[in-house]
């Protein structure tokens, strides 16, 4: 028997787990489908995603397309953190907003708004689907009614701001599994705080500054702490309690464990706030090109202007577990393509059969192929595994191109690689640099024909060179037909 319920693993419990939905609904009754309600901790805009960052959302748009494959009607929040938190998670440095601010001389909220809008392109680039993006400068005043409920019993106000006392809530740090006594675990230094794990829920201007961004609130003029508003959106756009909530492994370290707090003393309960959480592991880049100070630092545009498709990053991204650490190479990139390529040409010939209503014969291999898709999904999103199924699918010899064709798209729903739409010409990015056109490139490739058709081979081997002079390879025989890359 294959095993089919969905599992994922959860943070909190360091185990995988049955999927139970918080809102079950009625099965098989139209407008009461079981629902799914997931939290994904989105970037903070003030500047460009690295492609480290687009992991965490690739991860959390598949399990996303998981759920909605399994039926669950999905609500997804992916918040945008458009207010400045420090440069370090503990309180402590520049806002990085009016930092970036300061140095490209614009106001904080361009900044926020120009990343902002520069980090949906990428998503919409990776076919991360639509979800909701609300932005925290939009919720400000629900944070302060929040802050408001809370602090008489769980938090207490400095200088610099309101503080969360991480000793009033039961268990503080239980999904970091951090030692939280003073002294150990975390290290902080702003002064005056009881614990060093206690966190900001208000930070206080300075007296004497003035802050591009800040609000009135009942501790002075300030800005929101940065936990505090994934606690807020999380519970007015999905209802505590809700059923995932995501974000990278650095994640469960301070900020979930924050929020985790915060859920508690507003819940006046135990309660997390979400019953599951889950972490997407990093992908690491030895040479130190994915640090947003570095001069060509890795993001998806410049994948892009390298000649690599964006949906090559998502395939390389599913080609391993998300709880596994990632290493991002050129070699693994055009790796990625290249199975894309394969796949989006072994896709493409079906629609035309399809269409043309060549006799639908069945394989028996197409049933259990289908099976242990679903079986290495419902593990615990085991993507690398099917996409092996994904592949033996496509060789599949004797089934009807038709009920392929269903097959492929069942399971790129799932995949999100854009395999029945995607062209050759698609994936056939130019790099920035090229000097040559496709136009160009056609135009000689056609004249190289006629001459070997004429056995004029000087003039097939000088058009050869030239276009290896301007960077084109020639792929004769090439099994995938791509006839030439740049
Ligand atoms: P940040 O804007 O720093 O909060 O990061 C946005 C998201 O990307 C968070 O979920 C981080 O945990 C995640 N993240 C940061 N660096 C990486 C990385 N190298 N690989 C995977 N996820 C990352
Ligand atoms: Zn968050």
């Amino acid at each position: 028997m294959t095993d089919t319920q969905l599992k994922l693993y959860n943070s909190l419990t360091r185990q995988i787990e049955p999927f139970e939905p918080v809102h079950p609904g009625i099965p098989g009754v139209p407008g009461k489908e079981p629902e799914a309600r997931v939290y994904t901790c989105g970037p903070t805009v003030y500047n460009y995603q690295h492609i480290g960052n687009m992991r965490a959302y690739v991860f959390a748009d598949t399990l996303g397309r998981t759920l909605s494959w399994k039926g669950y009607k999905l609500t997804h929040v992916i918040n945008i953190t458009d207010v400045g938190h420090l440069t370090s998670d503990a309180d402590e440095g520049e806002d990085k907003m009016e930092k970036m601010a300061a140095r490209e001389s614009k106001s904080a909220w361009d900044i926020a708004a120009f990343y902002a809008a520069d980090f949906e392109k990428d998503l919409a680039r990776l076919n991360v689907r639509e979800t909701a993006h609300p932005r925290a400068t939009e919720y400000v005043d629900a944070m302060i009614e929040w802050g408001k409920q809370i602090a008489p019993e769980h938090c207490y106000e400095l200088d610099s701001g309101l503080y969360f006392d991480t000793s009033t809530v039961a268990d503080y740090g239980k999904l970091a599994r951090a030692v939280t006594e003073d002294g150990e675990g975390r290290i902080d230094t702003v002064d005056g705080k009881r614990h060093a794990a206690d966190f900001a829920i208000w930070r206080k201007t300075p007296s004497g500054e003035t802050r591009q961004m800040e609000w009135d609130s009942p501790w002075g003029k300030g800005a929101p702490g940065w936990h505090l508003e994934c606690s807020v959106m999380g519970e007015k756009l999905l209802g505590f309690p809700f059923d995932i909530h995501t974000g990278g492994i650095d994640h469960r370290e301070i900020h979930h464990p924050n929020e985790i707090a915060q859920n508690q003393a507003f819940c006046g309960s135990d309660a997390s706030g979400a019953r599951i959480w889950m972490h997407n592991n990093f992908l690491v880049e030895r040479s130190g090109k994915m640090s947003k100070s570095s001069g060509e630092f890795l993001r998806l545009q410049l994948l892009i202007d390298k000649g690599y498709h964006p949906l090559a990053y998502r395939m390389m991204c599913l080609q391993a577990h998300y709880r596994s650490e990632l290493e991002f190479s050129w070699e693994g990139l055009t790796a990625a393509l290249t199975r894309l390529k394969r796949m989006v040409m072994a896709t493409a010939p079906l629609s035309e059969l399809a269409s043309q209503g060549v006799a639908a014969s069945t394989d028996p291999q197409m049933a259990s192929l289908l099976e242990r898709f679903a079986e290495a999904m419902s593990d615990d999103l085991n993507t690398p595994v099917a996409l092996t199924v994904l592949d033996e699918v496509l060789a599949l010899k004797k089934v009807g191109a038709g009920e392929k064709l269903a097959a492929v798209a069942g399971l790129d729903a799932v995949f999100g690689l854009d395999l029945l739409t995607l062209s050759r010409t698609d994936l056939r990015i130019r790099p920035k640099d090229a000097t040559i056109t496709e136009a160009e490139i056609e135009d000689a490739l056609a004249r190289r024909k006629a001459a070997r058709a004429e056995k004029d081979f000087a003039t097939s081997d000088a058009l050869r060179d030239e276009l290896a002079a301007k960077g084109v390879e020639v792929m004769d025989g090439d099994p995938l037909e791509w006839d030439w890359k740049l």
